[in-house]
């Protein structure tokens, strides 16, 4: 079969490696239907993941229908149509019964597809306990619907989850990247008082004010004089982070009102100061940390209601047999693209 493989640092290729095989009883083979490029990919590529292991098949986000199961799988069956969770997690350790699956401690616990083991871009896909790993695809559901379920959507609704959020709350976002915007829909559900979101890029801002028309948006220049004009309190009642770049950590707390939440799901390349003495007597509460892909059923499930809606996101369609012309686009960002799918 045809697999993106991490080659050595700064190289991705697609080359041809023997279909996956059952090794655990609890596995399963994912025959890839759709699959798409994230962020982290690019990091893997740069080496800005030193976890991830050469010659790897990359790639964690995906659908499928089910191919193969070992013999202890027990709530999925060949030809089942499924989502694959970003994060292999045991659902027994005492992290994985308490819902915080990222941090699973199975030798593979936590983010390994497409990182320390093979991954989906390709066309078949080893997905250890399966049972876990994989979601039921609604009968009404696409395969394009449910693409960023089992990672950066999860990531949206797990921020929008441990923000707090009441229907007083003025919530900025700041980015409004793929990451972002998912967050976005995830808040949207809370029904706050207002959203305010911060992006850089026109492209990007112009995207939210399409379709999301009561959304406040902002330029970083003016987010902090922005937020505090729109919000009741001199500042955001919730902050949520979700940009990682140079300046966006001190602009979420400057922008957050005393005693706000302020919670962190960017990935940054470089450490980050926290001004204890610039914050003291503002009283924040910061939660941090990537994605815990412990609510993808409730998602499913809210994407077959109605209530969330990706696939604008999708702005660009290649074949597997030109993932490394579709890496060109989404790296460089070009011809207006936010999120790939790469059809198996
Ligand atoms: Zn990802
Ligand atoms: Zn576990």
């Amino acid at each position: 079969m045809k697999a993106l493989t991490y080659v050595e640092n700064g190289k991705f290729q697609l080359v041809e490696k023997p279909k996956p095989e059952i090794r655990e009883s609890r596995d399963a083979i994912v025959k890839v239907t759709l699959g798409s490029i994230c962020t982290s990919d690019l990091h893997i590529k740069h080496g800005g993941v030193p976890r991830a292991v050469k010659k790897i098949t990359v790639g964690h986000e995906m659908v499928g229908i089910v191919d193969s199961v070992g013999k202890d799988v027990k709530t999925v069956k060949p030809g089942d149509r499924v989502t694959v969770n970003v994060e292999t997690f045991c659902g027994e350790c005492f992290f994985c019964k308490h819902g915080f699956v990222n941090n699973c401690t199975d030798e593979n616990g936590g983010w390994a597809l497409g990182c320390r083991i093979d991954g989906g871009q390709a066309e078949y896909v080893r997905v250890p306990y399966a049972d876990r790993g994989l979601d039921l695809i609604p009968e009404s559901v696409t395969d394009e619907q449910a693409l960023f379920v089992g990672d950066i959507l999860a990531t949206g609704f797990w921020a929008a989850k441990i923000s707090e959020i009441t229907a007083e709350d003025t919530v900025l976002i700041i980015g409004a990247g793929p990451t972002g915007i998912c967050t976005l829909l995830c808040v949207m559900l809370k029904n706050p008082k207002r959203i305010i979101v911060c992006e850089k890029d026109e492209d990007r801002r112009n995207f939210v004010k399409e379709h999301y028309r009561d959304v406040y948006v902002c330029t970083p220049e003016a987010c902090e004089e922005f937020t505090r004009l729109n919000s009741d309190h001199g500042g955001a009642d919730r902050v949520i982070e979700a940009a990682g770049g140079v300046d966006t950590f001190q602009l979420a707390w400057k922008c957050a009102r005393p005693n706000a939440v302020v919670t962190v799901v960017a990935m940054y390349e470089e450490p980050q100061i926290l001004p204890l003495p610039d914050m003291y007597g503002k009283n924040l509460t910061f939660k941090t940390g990537g994605v815990d892909g412990c609510d993808c059923k409730d998602i499913l499930k809210l994407i077959e209601r109605g209530k969330i809606d990706t696939t604008p996101l999708i702005t660009h369609r290649f074949p597997l047999s030109e993932i490394e012309e579709a890496y060109r686009i989404f790296e460089n960002r070009l011809d207006g693209v936010i999120k790939v799918a790469i059809e198996v």
